[in-house]
């Protein structure tokens, strides 16, 4: 089932939470909300929920205003952090709780309850209680007793924060797994980019209410609409500076720095003054065409890569290059970019000059 929110606003006291937000979430899509902490996320999802009641503002499930509705009118299943699972009942008995509120026969709520189960592969757990089960397997028990009722949408409210890394990695590719497997709509909240740009078919980052930047995770990566966006996708962090054109023509020069930078193309504006930003990834040692240069103060091995850090006038910047090259440090070198690898944006308001 598709989701429409429009003009969504949710006022506490003096804290706006969710300001105007206006969007849609397609059926079947799983779609994150990413984003600091205090952004919103969490709001917007129980205002989905229904455990909130906006502000103002609508949403819609398909054609049907749920704005008023109640929670339990809303046909959805909710899977939070910490499982929420009833620790006196047994794994069967947990999943088929929701069928024996809504009064379902018994005999076709344990039916139901097992094929859930199946789906979330814990059908050998069945008389455990939560105590006896790792929290993998208490996460997949929350699972199955969200989905029993057969809800339209699914909402997940950080739901992997409480495992070690390797669980996490293996329960965010089951929540997919099962997501698709079932064609539900399901909307995923974490403050975990990784976790956010590897699960959904499209990512809402937010920042104070409002989302910054919706598209699929790629894009949001290689395309961010502003700074904000692009400082805080990546990891290391994006290099951001400021750079003024200088007197003589079509040089730049990174600000209050007697450093002139060599820029592969102009930046696509009039303006005097921008901001740039350069990934890590995509500087390279070049003595041959270099766009700057600096002293390497920090080499460190992050994987199969090198992390190294140079000092370029007053700024430090990071580029992770080939871990082949004989590097040390207090060495001088160039740095190179591929000109499509260089984000501008507008010093003011932060946003992505074309
Ligand atoms: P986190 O990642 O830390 O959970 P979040 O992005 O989910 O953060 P929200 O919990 O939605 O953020 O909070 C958004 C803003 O609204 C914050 O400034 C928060 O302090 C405020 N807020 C949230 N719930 C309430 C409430 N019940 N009463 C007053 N203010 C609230």
């Amino acid at each position: 089932m598709d989701i429409r929110i429009d003009q969504l606003s949710m006022v506490f006291d003096k804290t706006t939470a969710v300001r105007e937000m206006t969007t849609t979430i397609q059926d079947g899509e799983l779609v994150s909300l990413l984003g600091p902490s205090g952004c919103g996320k969490s709001t917007t999802l129980m205002l989905l929920s229904g455990l909130y009641k906006p502000t103002s503002g609508t949403i819609y499930f398909g054609d049907k205003d749920v704005t008023k509705l109640d929670a339990q009118k809303r046909g959805i299943g909710m899977v939070f952090q910490n499982y929420a699972l009833y620790p006196h009942l047994s794994v069967l008995k947990n999943i088929m709780f929701p069928l024996k509120m809504q009064k379902v026969p018994k005999k076709e709520a344990e039916i139901r309850a097992k094929e859930m189960a199946d789906l979330v592969q814990i059908g050998h757990l069945l008389d455990r209680k939560p105590g006896q089960l790792s929290g993998g397997q208490q996460q997949r028990v929350a699972i199955a007793r969200a989905l029993v009722k057969k809800p339209n949408v699914l909402l997940l409210d950080e739901p992997l924060s409480n495992l070690d890394a390797r669980l996490r990695l293996e329960m965010r590719e089951e929540i997919r797994r099962i997501q698709q497997e079932i064609g539900i709509t399901a909307i995923f909240v974490t403050h975990d980019q990784e976790e956010a740009l590897s699960i959904s078919d499209r990512v809402m980052l937010m920042k104070d209410g409002i989302i910054q930047q919706e598209s699929a995770p790629q894009n949001m990566y290689k395309k961010p609409e502003n700074e904000f966006v692009a400082s805080f996708l990546g990891n290391p962090p994006i290099n951001l500076m400021t750079i003024t054109k200088s007197k003589v023509a079509d040089s730049y020069r990174l600000e209050d720095m007697d450093q002139t930078i060599n820029l592969p193309a102009l930046p696509p504006t009039e303006l005097q003054t921008v901001r740039l930003g350069i990934r890590a990834e995509d500087l390279y040692i070049s003595e041959d065409n270099p766009i700057f240069h600096g002293k390497i103060i920090h080499i460190e091995t992050i994987g199969r890569d090198t992390l190294i850090r140079m000092q370029v006038g007053g700024i430090t910047v990071r580029a992770l290059v080939d871990p082949n090259q004989q590097l040390q440090i207090g060495d001088i070198h160039g740095l190179g970019v591929h000109p499509e690898s260089i984000h501008y944006f507008h010093r003011e308001h932060g946003k992505r000059l074309p």
